[in-house]
């Protein structure tokens, strides 16, 4: 295994533990906070889940709508403009933009369903977004639009919001440590092994790093990593796979993104079309598994028939952060204060990643911080401990 090399400086105000999204949103935003910062890797920079082809961005259906919607609408909402400040300030392009879903609709019960959410969507989001573009959800029956003639046309009808959004997840990672460097020190090849209840992080090559705090955002690693502390496993990883096509021609370009029973297909701007994903909570390994592939491949073409014959430009896994809860976990440990945990965003960590991140600096810097209370680390440690499988 490569070790680094780099001088890290030992009493930084935060050391933030793994580089993918959440871990290079919080480094951005100490950094903008004026805080010292060092983030450590035990790999590269976006080796883990945040590193993958797919970058939907899609909000919770419109129904029961409770703090946790909240949190995701506004997370979504916020995105744009500040996808827009970190290209402004790079150079680099995320591949961000809000194109809409389409859900093709096949049958009368399900209609009735989506009838549901689009009425919710008139009542829980805005009308427009923080751009003044306009937010709708519309339901159209009969053929689709003949700008999507890629889409298998015997539905019943197809659902359309212009409120989801997708990204280019790696050129995201490459634009937030590009804005974070040289300030914030990023440390690749380099693990932590342990962290002690008082914030100590001591890492394999037996350095040890006193921060003023640590946020712990290593993916489905940080439930292992803080067992210890915390003497309970608020959660676990879920594997999932994704494959990256390159069609036979370009009539995908601006496709908003086509979603039917947990499968995506969504055209970047590079013209490559991301498909996915799969979801396996049993595994042995993080590897591809080229019949999954080809599964995926077989569906996708199936609601596209547009992709028929499309190359397989890339097969993708990687292993997602599911907390017990669910839902996502941001805050401090209970008997380790200084240690703040950030992560369990599972499905939906790229769209809220940034919110994530602004609470982990506020509680990092003893600043006020509204987040949804099943968020909080107590709440997921009451989880753990009231359901049997802990
Ligand atoms: C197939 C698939 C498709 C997905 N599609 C989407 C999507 O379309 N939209 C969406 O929003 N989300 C999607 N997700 C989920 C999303 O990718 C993850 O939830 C998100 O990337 C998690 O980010 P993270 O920063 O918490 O963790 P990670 O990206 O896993 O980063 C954790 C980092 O910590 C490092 N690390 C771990 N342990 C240590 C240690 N001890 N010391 C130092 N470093 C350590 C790892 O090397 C890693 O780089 C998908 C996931 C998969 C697998």
């Amino acid at each position: 295994m490569a070790t680094h090399t780099t001088s890290i400086p030992a009493t930084p105000d935060v050391v933030i533990i793994g580089a993918g999204v959440v871990g290079l949103w919080c480094a951005l935003k100490a950094k903008q906070q004026g805080l010292s910062a060092v983030v450590v890797d035990k790999g590269r920079i976006g080796q883990g889940a945040s590193g993958g082809v797919l970058g939907a961005l899609m909000p919770h259906r419109p129904v029961s709508w409770e703090d946790v919607q909240t949190f995701q609408l506004e997370a979504l909402l916020s995105l744009e403009t500040e996808i827009a400040d970190l290209e402004a300030v790079t150079g680099i392009s995320c591949g961000y933009s809000r194109c809409g879903r389409i859900m093709p609709v096949d049958s009368d019960a399900f209609l009735a369903e989506h009838e549901q959410w689009q009425a919710g969507s008139t009542r829980f989001w805005p009308a427009v977004s923080r751009t003044g573009k306009p937010i709708s959800w519309e339901i159209m029956r009969g053929a689709p639009d003949p700008a999507w003639p890629t889409l298998k046309p015997a539905f019943v009808a197809y659902s359309f919001d212009t409120l989801s959004a997708r990204i280019n997840p790696r050129r995201l990672l490459s634009a937030l440590a590009s804005s974070v460097q040289p300030e914030v020190v990023v440390v690749e090849n380099c693990l932590a092994v342990t962290i002690s209840n008082d914030g100590e992080v001591l890492l394999a090559d037996g350095t040890r790093l006193s921060p003023g705090r640590v946020i712990v955002a290593a993916g489905h690693e940080s439930f292992d990593l803080l067992q210890p502390v915390l003497h309970c496993s608020l959660g676990w990883g879920v594997k999932g796979q994704a494959v990256l096509l390159r069609p036979k021609d370009r009539s995908f370009a601006n496709m908003p993104i086509i979603y039917s029973s947990g499968i995506y297909v969504i055209a970047h701007d590079d013209g490559l079309v991301a498909v996915g994903s799969t979801s396996q909570r049993a595994f042995t390994d993080g590897d591809v598994d080229e019949a999954v592939s080809q599964k995926l491949v077989q569906r996708a073409v199936e609601l596209c028939p547009g992709l028929d014959g499309a190359a397989i430009v890339e097969q993708w896994a990687g292993i997602r952060p599911r907390a017990a809860g669910r839902d996502p976990l941001i805050g401090p440990l209970p008997d380790a204060s200084r240690v703040i945990l950030a992560s369990g965003g599972f499905k939906i960590t790229l769209g809220i990643a940034h919110r994530m991140a602004d609470a982990a600096l506020a509680f990092a810097m003893d600043a006020p911080c509204e987040l949804p209370d099943s968020f909080t680390v107590q709440q997921h440690i009451a989880n753990c401990r009231s359901s049997d499988r802990y």
